[in-house]
């Protein structure tokens, strides 16, 4: 059986690192918000080439936390992609504020600056306090036109990397172009923990302050809350853990690239469409993604083979029953229609041997022949 995800096998790969790490918080008898937290983000922080980072409960968190902490609240609209998790407008809704679903670019398939502008420029729309790009897959969005795009419109610019970590623009980290970066440490991302965590980054110290204040109970000093604040607080074990994976990030990540290379030149020419490739940026291959009108089939014919497929995301947001009033208010998402129909997640992760990567590819060719 070839898996397409395999979270426990980073454990099994390191798990005398682990161990002692969780033994260490164990016996330590401070078990949230203590010395290992605070390691862990001065480290990311040094990782990542930005001046903060604050370690919260969940990615999705991140992203409430991010938006509150710009200002967002119920009379507010938030523009974003369809094409994500759905934890991306979740967070929008936790807020209170309406989201508006914005295209993708077909290549990158990430937030689309023309589509952007085409919203932005539409006189029947009131602006949005702020806007989350996904890097959807690690492919990085495109930063640089979408931060032109907002500049001087007074528009945050927040950053959805749970699924980009390390992955890179012009050599600039992602999660370091906008005004603040929203990372989710669930156990399948390319910086899982074994259990629920997150972490926000930022260049702005007003924000930070703001963000360390949302994230527990709006406490400047114990006991005393200064503004109203929340519970998301990031525990000491799954800090150590992060603190035992992130000196192997650049490594997993360029071996998942490895992966995505070996796919690439296997099915290089045939009928299916590669992910592109993006001068100027590192992507991460958090998924390494493929696209058919005929994936179904595809997917069947791996799996008759003990080949695991997945596809990110079945529905996109705006087509998913609960968010049915929001894509009422969103323009058309032609190319977020055409993408959901036709993506397969092809087995990566970083332990996957490149041998079956192989085996992946032959069994794919094989298919694509059998029209
Ligand atoms: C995983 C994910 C999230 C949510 O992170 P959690 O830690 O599960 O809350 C948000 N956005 C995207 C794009 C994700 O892949």
């Amino acid at each position: 059986m070839i898996k397409q995800a395999d979270p426990g096998a980073w454990y099994r790969a390191h798990r005398q690192a682990v161990d002692a790490a969780v033994a260490r918080v164990l016996a330590s008898g401070w078990y949230i918000l203590g010395a290992e937290v605070d390691a862990f983000e001065a480290e990311f922080r040094r990782y990542l080439g930005c001046e903060f980072a604050l370690g919260v409960a969940s990615g999705t968190d991140a992203l409430e936390l991010a938006l509150r902490a710009v200002g967002v609240g119920p009379d507010d609209t938030v523009a974003t992609v369809s094409m994500t998790a759905v934890a991306t407008a979740a967070a929008i809704d936790r807020t209170g504020a309406q989201t508006r679903f914005i295209d993708i670019d077909p290549q990158r398939m990430t937030l689309s600056p023309d589509a952007l502008r085409a919203w932005l420029d539409d006189p029947g729309q009131a602006p949005p306090k702020a806007v989350i790009v996904v890097h959807l897959y690690g492919q990085p969005a495109d930063m640089a036109a979408i931060a032109a795009l907002l500049d001087g419109r007074g528009i945050a610019l927040i950053e959805d990397c749970a699924q980009s970590h390390g992955a890179t623009i012009d050599g600039r980290a992602t999660g370091t172009w906008g005004d603040i970066g929203c990372f989710s440490m669930y156990p399948t991302k390319n910086l899982g923990a074994f259990g629920d965590a997150g972490a926000v980054v930022t260049n702005d110290p007003a924000l930070y302050e703001r963000l360390k204040l949302l994230r527990q109970y709006g406490w400047r000093q114990r006991f005393i809350s200064s503004t109203r604040g929340f519970n998301s607080r990031l525990d000491e074990i799954q800090a150590a853990i992060l603190r035992t994976r992130l000196p192997h990030l650049d490594r997993d990540n360029a071996q998942r690239r490895a992966i995505a290379a070996c796919y690439d030149a296997q099915l290089a020419g045939g009928p299916l469409t590669l992910p592109a490739h993006i001068p100027g940026t590192t992507p991460v291959f958090h998924q390494y993604v493929v696209r058919s009108p005929d994936r179904d089939r595809l997917a069947a014919a791996l799996k008759a083979q003990r080949i695991g497929t997945a596809i990110h995301y079945p529905a996109a947001v705006h087509q998913q029953p609960a968010y049915q009033d929001a894509a009422a208010r969103s323009p058309a998402l032609p190319c977020t229609e055409a993408a959901t129909a036709t993506v397969l997640s092809l087995p990566i992760y970083p332990e996957l041997p490149l041998a079956d990567c192989t085996r992946v590819g032959r069994a794919l060719a094989t298919a694509g022949r059998q029209e």
